[in-house]
């Protein structure tokens, strides 16, 4: 068993539906005993057990590769909730040919536990590209919520990947707020949908979802001064025990998020979201933001009039304690 303690220092979302396909494939399947007698590879974060189970023989470099972004992934992670979401994960590697990892998809029955492929010619770039097994990991901090609103969970995990690793220093600011200019407008209703509950296509699924996201994070920075953000209100929803092994209305967990933030903000976005198709103006954001875009190039205006509540999204934080 390999041990490694991480301490202190140390075109998104179609690969979810794939990744539970290939997942109940290796349950169902007979896999290989050498694989399946391997012990697990174990990784130690903040007090949460990450154990590595590849369905496959890897190399000795495809091995090490993989453990470091799962390492990464879970100090982001870890760094954005001030903890991990879960006590205790298990994560399935498959695997398949080719490079990078192409699909994931996170499970809270009967235990947290995630599934990943990786192409087994991968190299460190692949690696260094993956926004997946993040993406999987935040999964583990919300509960599983009604079908019809999986939007927050695909939304929170779009949004949430990226800044998460944006405050270890893994991403720039300049590629996060660059990604969500071209991203987020797949989020916007387009003729004939409705609310975020009633239209479950893939772009106001992840994208729409993301959207509210930002919405709200941008609104309870504006109401508490810039002191509070959206990881206040997802912090609430773990420490109330809200984690992928737990099933929860989802209005119970919009109201813990606003109680953990101190104002009323998902709640609302959520009565305005949900059945009607509300079409932010996203430039006019942007530029209250003071993200430009210059002959393709990313921009910041820091004189813009919320410049300082983007800068709070995305700046890397020194991290607390392990
Ligand atoms: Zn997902």
């Amino acid at each position: 068993m390999n041990v490694i303690i991480i301490g202190p220092r140390a075109v998104r979302g179609t690969a979810c539906f794939l990744a539970c396909v290939l997942s109940v494939a290796a349950i169902c399947l007979d896999l290989p005993r050498s694989c399946m007698a391997q012990a697990p590879d174990q990784l130690q974060i903040r007090g949460a057990r990450i154990d590595v189970r590849f369905e496959f023989i890897p190399s000795d470099r495809l091995r090490k590769l993989m453990m470091g972004r799962i390492a990464l992934s879970a100090q982001a992670v870890a760094a954005y909730y001030q903890q991990y979401p879960v006590p205790a994960v298990e994560i399935r590697v498959g695997s398949h040919r080719g490079h990078g990892i192409n699909s994931g998809h996170a499970f809270g029955f009967p235990r947290a536990h995630l599934f990943v492929s990786v192409g087994v010619d991968s190299t460190e770039p692949d690696f260094a590209d993956d926004w997946i097994t993040t993406h999987e990991m935040v999964h583990l901090a919300f509960p599983s919520v009604a079908e019809q609103h999986h939007w927050i969970e695909e939304g929170l995990a779009t949004y949430v990947e990226p800044i998460a690793r944006a405050r270890i220093g893994e991403l720039s600011p300049q590629k996060v707020w660059g990604d969500m200019v071209d991203g987020m407008p797949n989020g916007l209703p387009q003729p004939g949908d409705r609310g975020l509950d009633f239209t479950h296509t893939w772009g106001r699924t992840y994208w729409g979802g993301a959207l509210f996201c930002l919405l709200a994070d941008v609104d309870i920075r504006k109401r508490t001064d810039n002191r509070r953000g959206l990881e206040d209100a997802l912090r609430g929803i773990l420490r109330a025990g809200g984690s992928i092994e737990s099933e929860w209305p989802l209005s119970r967990a919009l109201a813990t998020a606003d109680r953990a933030a101190g104002v009323t903000v998902l709640e609302d976005l959520y009565a305005k979201m949900r059945a009607s198709p509300v079409a932010p103006d996203l430039d006019r954001l942007w530029h209250q933001l003071g993200v430009e875009r210059q002959a393709g190039a990313l921009a910041f205006d820091d004189f813009a009039p919320l410049a300082a509540i983007r800068t709070a999204i995305t700046q890397r934080r020194a991290e607390p304690g392990p």
